[in-house]
């Protein structure tokens, strides 16, 4: 049988608290990278039909207003 005395258990205990900690930092740190925004002008959008702006998640030159559900072209993006 192992022997293990109280300082050592109490040891092990906050080092695995310290670990499972740090194991959700990191994954909130990875999930927050990969939905992050940016803003950009590739990225906002007007609608000419409801004069509303809206930031779009990919590099798309045509969407759909999410409020009136007209067809909208980013007219600021530039193609090379
Ligand atoms: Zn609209």
């Amino acid at each position: 049988m192992i022997e293990v005395n109280t300082t050592a258990l109490l040891l092990i205990y906050f080092l695995l608290w310290i670990a499972v900690i740090v194991v959700l930092w990191i994954r909130e740190l990875l999930r927050i990278k990969k939905h992050s925004w940016s803003l950009s002008n590739g990225r906002l959008f007007h609608c000419d039909n409801c004069h509303h702006s809206f930031l779009v998640k990919d590099g798309t030159n045509l969407t759909r207003c999410p409020e009136c559900n007209a067809i909208c072209i980013n007219k600021t993006r530039r193609w090379l």
